[in-house]
């Protein structure tokens, strides 16, 4: 049985005819940039994740980029974010002009270590990016509680954990700012490159609304095609909003499956000789990813990919180690708990389409592989 690592073909077949009505509606309209279905899927996400406001995007990057312009963010500044996580979480950082700084993460639910954070602490410090990563969120507690301490601005890179919830409160919702990505790997997909800023703060939000669009005066009631400040073009068209309201719709939904999978894979791992990532016990973990962790990572992928069970590596090299970031003068051992991190995780297919019966095969196949 082939099983792949991500679903979207039996999730648009599922979907098939309301996400062409969709489509339609807006070739009909011809409308396609920032129209009617971008402004209703901001109210929707903002209202989804308990935020008075929401901005579309181009993408989950520019979302960070964004945000971290409204909020004044560039050289000179330093901003604090994992080690371990995507490129995009601190390549942004180094794009307004501000120096990227690594805080090790936590090793049993791989997210940002608070006590490593205020390790890196300096009067430069001007804000932190925690990333909710693989679908759970950072420890926004201890987050928020050092943010206010030295009077910092807090991102919430909320790619992967849109829905996710600490104590109650839903990932983007909690800092000075979150950030949503629809790209396709993330839990509510798009057909392409889609992203979001969510924020309680009216300034950031039409700071970032001002951004995205080459910051034309008209956007904040002056005149068109003039300028006072230096903006971006990172727009989230209409075909891509359209398709996103269809598929809001049934996000909850998926997160409750991709919430049994996950229960169910813990049960079937159960005394295996690996490791799985804990709950943090203070709210909902949406599972963008199901990661398990083993010194024999590569042996077991070999060993499920001769099976034609689809994993990955998220992310094998932690970003202190990239050439990219040589110039920062990261060494090895400078982060050990993401350098052990990188060398052992690996992602399991999850997604609300997978079938129990297929679950049941991809955990026995890395019984077999751990025995072998
Ligand atoms: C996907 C992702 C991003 C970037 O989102 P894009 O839409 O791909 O630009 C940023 N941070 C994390 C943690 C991500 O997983």
């Amino acid at each position: 049985m082939k099983i792949t690592l991500a679903g979207l073909q039996a999730q648009h077949q599922a979907l098939r005819k309301e996400l062409l009505e969709a489509v339609a509606g807006v070739l009909d309209k011809g409308v396609f940039i920032l129209g009617e279905q971008v402004a209703s899927f901001e109210r929707e996400v903002a209202e989804y994740c308990g935020t008075r406001r929401a901005v579309g995007v181009a993408s989950g990057a520019d979302a960070l980029a964004l945000s971290m312009r409204a909020i004044g963010i560039g050289p000179g500044n330093e901003v604090i974010t994992a080690a371990f996580t995507f490129m995009a979480s601190a390549s942004t950082i180094a794009q307004t002009g501000a120096t990227p700084v690594f805080a090790d993460i936590e090793e049993e639910t791989f997210n940002i270590s608070p006590a490593q954070i205020e390790a890196k602490l300096t009067p430069r410090t001007k804000a932190l990016i925690p990333v909710h990563l693989f679908g759970q969120m950072a420890d926004m507690d201890a987050i928020m509680r050092i943010a206010e301490q030295h009077s910092l601005a807090v991102i919430e890179d909320a790619a992967q954990a849109m829905g996710a919830e600490w104590r109650g409160q839903r990932a983007g919702s909690i800092g000075t700012a979150g950030c949503l990505s629809f790209y396709p790997t993330k839990n509510l997909p798009a057909c392409g490159d889609a992203g979001m800023v969510v924020t309680q703060d009216d300034a950031v939000a039409d700071r970032v609304r001002l951004l995205r669009a080459c910051a034309d005066a008209s956007i904040t009631g002056g005149k068109r095609y003039h300028y006072d400040v230096l903006g971006y073009n990172s727009r989230l068209d209409e075909l891509q909003a359209a398709l996103l309201r269809v598929k809001l719709r049934h996000l909850e939904s998926w997160h409750r499956r991709r919430n049994e999978i996950a229960a169910l894979y813990r049960e079937l791992l159960d005394g295996c000789d690996l490791q799985l990532s804990a709950e943090h016990g203070n709210g909902r973990h949406v599972y963008n990813q199901f990661t398990i962790r083993t010194p024999r990572r590569d042996h077991v992928q070999a060993y499920l990919a001769e099976r034609e069970i689809g994993t990955t590596i998220y992310y094998p090299c932690p970003l202190h180690l990239q050439k990219a970031f040589a110039y920062l003068s990261y060494r090895e051992g400078d982060y050990p708990v993401a350098e052990r991190v990188s060398g052992e995780v690996l992602s399991l297919p999850i997604y609300a389409e997978l079938k129990d019966e297929q679950v049941e095969v991809v955990a026995k196949a890395v019984r077999e592989a751990l025995a072998s």
